[in-house]
C-alpha cells in the first residue's frame, strides 16, 4: 500500500528553497500543490516541515491489487456527496422528522436512530454514479432501484423508500438498509470522550487500512458498533463483505470507493 499525502500551500522563495533542500520543486509563489509518498527518502523531514509551515496536507491510500483481492472485508467510503437531507434544511429540519432523537447529543453527534424515511429535495441527478451519500449523514448509502436490485438485493441486503419533502416517494432512489452492528479493533484509533454525554467516538480512519471486525458478521453489509468523526459530527462506518464489493465492479458501479481491512478474519 502506499500513503500518499497531497500538499498545498502558498509558496514564497524561501519555502520554494526550502522545499528544494528536500528535493522537492515548486514555483516560487502563488498556490502550490505538490504530492508525495511516504517511502519518499524525505519524508520525515518534510512531515516536519508540514507541521511547521502549517501547509494543508490531505492523506489518501493506495492499495494494490492484491490487497484489495486478499482482503475479506472492507470500509465503504463515498466519492461524493449529493444534495441536503430535508425538510428545512436551514434549521437541520432532517433530524427530528427522520431521527428518533431522545438519546442525541448535540455536542458530539452521537445517538440518532432512524424511524421514518429520509426526505430528498428532489430526485438525485446521478450523472454516472450509482450511489450516493447525503451531506451531513455519514452512515447511509443511496443507490439507483436498479443497483439494488443487481448488486445488493443478491448479497441479502434490504432497501426502504427515499420521500420528497412533501412526501412523495421518490423513483429513482432507495436506501440501503444496514441492521446489524460488528465492533472493531480500535487500538491505535484517536479516542475523543464527550465532556457532555461521556460517550466516545474515534477520528476517522484516513491512512491505511480499516481496523478490523471483532467477529465475523452474519450478514454482508453491517455498520461498525463504534461512533467516527470529529466536534459535532458523528457516524458510524458501513463495512461490506468481498461479495459486495465484486458485484459491485461487475456492475461497473460508480460513486463510492472501498478501504480494505487491516487482518484477514481468519488469522484471528
Ligand atoms: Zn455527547
Amino acid at each position: 500500500m502506499q500513503i500518499i499525502h497531497r500538499v498545498s500551500i502558498s509558496s514564497t522563495p524561501e519555502i520554494r528553497s526550502e522545499l528544494a533542500a528536500m528535493g522537492v520543486v515548486v514555483g516560487a509563489s502563488g498556490l502550490v500543490t505538490f504530492e508525495v509518498d511516504e517511502s519518499f527518502d524525505a519524508w520525515p523531514a518534510l512531515q516536519q516541515w508540514i507541521a511547521r509551515r502549517g501547509a494543508v496536507d490531505i492523506v489518501s491510500t493506495k492499495f494494490s491489487k492484491k490487497e484489495l483481492g486478499d482482503a475479506r472485508w472492507f470500509a465503504l467510503e463515498p466519492d461524493w456527496h449529493h444534495g441536503y437531507p430535508q425538510p428545512d434544511e436551514g434549521r437541520l429540519g432532517y433530524r427530528e422528522a427522520t431521527f428518533e432523537v431522545s438519546d442525541f447529543c448535540e455536542q458530539c453527534g452521537i445517538g440518532l436512530k432512524q424511524k421514518a424515511p429520509f426526505q430528498m429535495k428532489s430526485e438525485p441527478k446521478w450523472g454516472r454514479n450509482g450511489i450516493l451519500q447525503l451531506h451531513w449523514v455519514f452512515d447511509e448509502f443511496f443507490v439507483m432501484p436498479e443497483v439494488w436490485r443487481t448488486v445488493f438485493h443478491p448479497n441479502g441486503i434490504g432497501c426502504r423508500p427515499v420521500l420528497d419533502a412533501k412526501g412523495a416517494e421518490l423513483k429513482t432512489v432507495v436506501q440501503l438498509v444496514v441492521r446489524e452492528e460488528v465492533g472493531v479493533g480500535v487500538e491505535g484509533l484517536t479516542a475523543e470522550r464527550c465532556a457532555r454525554c461521556g460517550r466516545v467516538k474515534f477520528l476517522p480512519v484516513t491512512r491505511g487500512a480499516f481496523p478490523p471486525p471483532a467477529n465475523e458478521p452474519s450478514v454482508r453489509m453491517v455498520k461498525t458498533r463504534e461512533y467516527f468523526g470529529s466536534g459535532a459530527s458523528a457516524h458510524r462506518r458501513v463495512l461490506v463483505s468481498q461479495d459486495v464489493v465484486q458485484a459491485l465492479a461487475a456492475e461497473k458501479v460508480r460513486g463510492a470507493s472501498v478501504r480494505p481491512i487491516a487482518v484477514r478474519l481468519d488469522r484471528g
